[in-house]
């Protein structure tokens, strides 16, 4: 609670020295979001509002809600799924962070994305690729309009705010179809994706409301910009890369179009087996700065529980029967420090320091002394990359070997486990187990490593089904573990699915070694 005193006192501070020197700097953003993706990871409505108590708290004022399949469809409930919420709880929801000062924005994809619309046979038709469920076929725009007009209505109906958010993001598909094909050689891929969000739009417009799009596309294929609508707000979402990464921001500047930013709290290669938290942090520090420079009019810290892609189990035809995420995350549960960085970064006036921040928080929230910080802030910084393997063994994606990369995890898990935090227990117990889970799963590598080498044989069985008996027992804790942290903030459902999720792959190798040692 000091913190956020502190937090309220820095950005009085800040309002006073901002009006009395004129500085260059803008201060605030006037849009200050978090966001919150329910692709997977849904959590419990009372997890929901305790996150909306603490970042209003903290100077948050606006929620953008990816409800996906989550959401209560009345007239295409064939959309929701089995971890929806009801219409009640929505309202409920929208009215409480309304009541705290926090406006909800849907986010509602109608482009690329719509994993969860096209899977359905009754959206098939939509779909750019029959064998691809992820995008619209932007040239199906009579279908689409009906459509989204419904999809639309529905969302907006529970959500009074202004704006309205329809994605538009990675459509990776332009140009794919023949007739889409025939109209991109003609005109070229910005003619197809602006036609159709032009047409998006409009549904937006007759909603009442302002629309809003992720900015890669059209960075990437500029040349219609011009005659995207001019309430159109675009948001430049950046996970710590250079700024022109998709294309010319120029290209929007010298147009005047309103940009908002968009750092990411959780992004890819994070999954449920590794956290850049580094990156995030850092993330904050310099694209809020640079946001700051080009006077974007909001930031959302956005956090993806998913890459938002997807493998499938096919039947005949491409009927879908099932959808699994490529990569799962660990939940929010765990992230309040960088909850916390964003409040900072976003509110406050000041260049975003990330040691500086984690050493304080570790103070003031976690009741560290100084060397306790400097064990947190160790953690934060030590690199956290993908392994693979191949016939040849296991490194992480910086090239060490793995067993190096197991050997400080171990150590770090070491000095985290001699942590005496006097308060945020339960924070701490999320590092301790993501940490955990890391190390049980970077010793399955070493396991897979000897499987996947060209020297393995049916002689090698028995030691490595001894190895996996080992890590498949410490599976079981960390299950116990995971799901006792997480009880009550996430859907139990959801908890479930990521215990199974987090060892399929060790359970499967142990049951085909199994059946191969007769
Ligand atoms: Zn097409």
């Amino acid at each position: 609670m000091k913190y956020r005193f502190l937090n309220i006192a820095a950005a009085l501070l800040t309002l006073l020295t901002g009006i009395v020197t004129c500085a260059a700097r803008t201060g605030d953003f006037p849009i200050r979001a978090f966001h919150l993706d329910f692709r997977t990871e849904v959590m419990t409505l009372d997890a929901m509002k305790r996150l909306v108590d603490r970042i209003s708290e903290q100077g948050i004022n606006t929620l953008v809600m990816e409800w996906e399949a989550a959401f209560p469809f009345d007239k295409h409930a064939t959309l929701s799924n089995a971890s929806a919420f009801t219409r009640e709880e929505v309202i409920s929801f929208v009215d409480y962070c309304s009541g705290r000062g926090v406006e909800v924005i849907p986010l509602q994809n109608c482009f690329g994305h719509c994993e969860y619309i096209l899977q359905h046979e009754r959206y098939r038709a939509l779909r750019e690729d029959p064998k691809d469920p992820s995008q619209v076929c932007p040239l199906k725009i009579a279908e689409a309009t009906a459509c989204f007009s419904e999809l639309f209505a529905e969302v907006a109906s529970l959500h009074p705010s202004k704006y309205f958010h329809i994605g538009a993001d990675e459509t990776y598909l332009l140009g794919l179809c023949g007739n889409c094909r025939a109209v991109a050689d003609r005109e070229g891929k910005s003619r197809l994706f602006v036609d159709y969000v032009k047409a998006m739009c409009d549904i937006v417009h007759r909603l009442g409301k302002t629309p809003v799009i992720w900015a890669d596309i059209i960075l990437k294929y500029p040349e219609a910009l011009d005659e995207l609508p001019d309430d159109l707000i675009f948001v430049d979402w950046n996970y710590g890369w250079e700024p022109d990464r998709f294309g010319k921001l120029a290209n929007l500047f010298s147009r005047g179009v309103k940009l908002w930013g968009a750092p990411a709290l959780r992004s890819g290669p994070d999954n449920i087996y590794l956290t850049q938290w580094k990156k995030h942090f850092d993330n904050l520090a310099v694209f809020v700065e640079y946001a700051r420079e080009h006077d974007y009019g909001g930031m959302i810290e956005t956090s993806w529980s998913t890459s938002g892609t997807y493998g499938y189990w096919f039947d005949n035809g491409y009927e879908i029967l099932s959808m699994q995420p490529v990569r799962l995350v660990y939940p929010m549960s765990a992230f309040r420090i960088l909850e916390a960085a964003c409040c900072e970064a976003f509110v406050t006036d000041a260049p975003f320091e990330p040691e500086a921040f984690v050493r304080r928080y570790a103070r003031t929230e976690l009741g560290l002394d100084d060397a306790g910080a400097g064990v947190l802030w160790r953690y934060f910084s030590m690199p956290q990359e993908t392994v693979t393997v191949s016939d040849s063994g296991a490194k992480d994606a910086s090239g060490r070997d793995l067993h190096e990369v197991i050997d400080e995890c171990v150590r770090m898990r070491d000095e985290l486990a001699r942590l005496k935090p006097r308060k945020g227990a339960e924070e701490a117990a999320h590092y301790l187990l993501m940490l955990d889970i890391r190390i049980n799963y970077l010793r399955f590598k070493a396991v897979e490593a000897r499987y996947q080498s060209a020297s393995f044989d049916r002689s090698g069985i028995p030691e490595l089904m001894s190895g996996l008996k080992t890590l498949l027992a410490e599976t079981r804790t960390l299950d116990r573990r995971f799901a006792r942290l997480n009880g009550g903030y996430l859907k139990a459902r959801e908890i479930e699915y990521m215990n199974t999720m987090r060892s399929v792959k060790m359970k499967l190798l142990y049951e085909r070694l199994t059946n191969n040692t007769r």
